[in-house]
C-alpha cells in the first residue's frame, strides 16, 4: 500500500503549508481578540512537544516543527495559567472530564519519544509552575537499538554533498549540496515513507547514512536519554513516564502479533525503569493512518487507562468515553507565538480546517 503520508512534498509546497496555517492562526488570533467569532467551549486540552531546547543556528532545519524554546514553553504556561487553565496530570484528565458540573478547563503536557533536552530545558519550566508533566519514551531509542529515521536524515543531508538511498529496492541519488536540493531529497525521501515496511525504510536511511560517514545511532546517543538517566529522572515528582513503542513503528500497519509485542514490551521497559507501570501511551506518529480502532482498542485491552493521538484536537466531556484515542495540540516549531496558541484554544482551527494546525506527519507524534 502507498504511503497515506503525501502531505510532505517540495521545499514550495512545505514552506506554503506552514505559512497557510500561520495566515489561518493570525486570521482566527484577529476575529476572537476582537470578538468577530465566538470561540467554541471546550473542557481541556492535551499538548504535544518533542524538543525542548534553545534556536539552534544552522539553515537547514526540516524537522523544526518538532522543536520549540524554553521561553515558548514559559510564554504558553503563563499565558494559560492567566486564562485559569487548570494543570493537571494526563492520567487524570478522563476523570476530569466526567464531572458535568466541573466548568473547569484542564491542560496536560506531554513530549514524546525520550529527548534529553526534555531534562535540561522543559524540566526547569515545569518545575518553577509546579505542573505535571508526561514524557512517552521509544524503548528502542534509549535501549540505542533503534534509529530515529528522520533525525539520521536530517544529518546526513547537512553534512553529504551528494546521497544515495535504496528505496523500494531502486537506488536514487541526490545532489544535496544547496539548501534547495537538501529540502528536496529530505521531501523527497520522507514522501516514500511506505507505513507497512517502515524496518525497511529504517534500515535504508541508516546504510545511506553511513555511507555518508553519519553514525545513526551517535544521534540517538547524543539526543535521547540513556537508561541510566531515566531512571534517575524517573523519580522527579512532577513527571510520569509513558509508554510510545520499541520501535516507533506505525502500529495501524503492524500485524497484531508485533502491536501487541511492542506496546507490552514498552510497558514493561518502562515499569523496569521507573519501578511504576504506565498508565498512558502515545501512538507513534499517531495520525489516523497510524492509530484506528484497532489500535485504540488494543491499547485499552492491555490495560492503559490512557492513551494520545496526534489527531488535533481540545477535549469535550465525550472525550473520557473513548479515553485510548484522545486528540491533541502540537506546540509546533514553526508557530511559536502564545496569540497562535489562543487561536487554537478557540477551537476555531480544528471546526474550519479539520488537522491543519497540526497535521500529522512521520515525524510528528
Ligand atoms: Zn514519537
Amino acid at each position: 500500500m502507498r504511503s497515506k503520508y503525501t502531505h510532505f512534498g517540495l521545499r514550495a509546497r512545505r514552506a506554503a503549508k506552514w505559512l497557510a496555517i500561520r495566515g489561518g492562526l493570525e486570521a482566527i488570533a484577529l476575529a476572537t481578540t476582537s470578538r468577530l467569532v465566538k470561540s467554541r467551549s471546550s473542557r481541556g486540552v492535551i499538548f504535544t512537544m518533542h524538543h525542548v531546547r534553545p534556536e539552534r543556528a544552522g539553515s537547514f532545519s526540516p524537522n523544526a516543527h518538532l522543536s520549540i524554546t524554553p521561553d515558548f514553553l514559559e510564554q504558553t504556561i503563563e499565558m494559560l495559567l492567566e486564562r485559569g487553565w487548570i494543570p493537571v496530570s494526563l492520567a487524570d484528565m478522563p476523570r476530569r472530564l466526567e464531572d458535568p458540573e466541573d466548568n473547569g478547563r484542564y491542560m496536560a503536557f506531554t513530549l514524546d519519544d525520550g529527548y534529553r533536552d526534555n531534562r535540561d530545558h522543559a524540566y526547569p519550566v515545569f518545575r518553577k509552575y509546579g505542573i505535571p508533566f508526561t514524557m512517552f519514551v521509544t524503548a528502542g531509542f534509549i535501549k540505542r537499538t533503534r534509529s530515529i529515521w528522520w533525525e539520521t536524515l536530517e544529518s546526513m543531508l547537512a553534512k553529504a554533498r551528494q546521497i544515495s538511498i535504496d528505496l523500494d529496492g531502486v537506488e536514487h541519488r541526490f545532489d544535496t549540496v544547496s539548501k534547495r536540493e537538501k529540502y528536496t531529497a529530505f521531501d523527497y525521501i520522507t514522501d516514500r515513507f511506505p507505513g507497512n515496511d517502515e524496518d525497511r525504510f529504517v534500515a535504508a536511511i541508516d546504510a545511506a547514512a553511513r555511507r555518508a560517514g553519519i553514525d545513526p545511532l551517535a544521534i540517538v546517543e547524543s539526543e535521547v536519554f540513556s537508561e541510566a538517566e531515566l531512571r534517575e529522572f524517573s523519580r522527579e515528582g512532577l513527571l510520569s513516564l509513558g509508554a510510545h513503542t520499541v520501535t516507533h513503528v506505525s502500529l495501524a500497519h503492524a500485524p497484531l502479533d508485533r502491536v501487541v509485542d511492542e506496546v507490552r514490551q514498552s510497558a514493561e521497559f518502562v515499569s523496569r525503569v521507573s519501578g511504576t507501570r504506565p498508565e498512558s501511551f502515545a501512538f507513534p506518529y499517531g495520525d489516523s493512518s497510524a492509530a484506528c480502532s484497532r489500535e485504540f482498542d488494543q491499547i485499552a485491552d492491555l490495560g492503559f487507562s490512557v492513551a494520545v493521538t496526534t489527531r488535533p484536537g481540545l477535549l469535550q466531556p465525550a472525550n473520557r468515553l473513548t479515553p485510548t484515542a484522545m486528540p491533541r495540540v502540537s506546540l509546533n516549531g514553526y508557530h511559536q507565538n502564545t496569540r497562535y496558541v489562543r487561536a487554537l484554544l478557540s477551537g476555531l482551527p480544528f471546526v474550519f480546517a479539520p488537522g491543519a494546525p497540526a497535521k500529522p506527519s512521520p515525524s510528528h507524534g
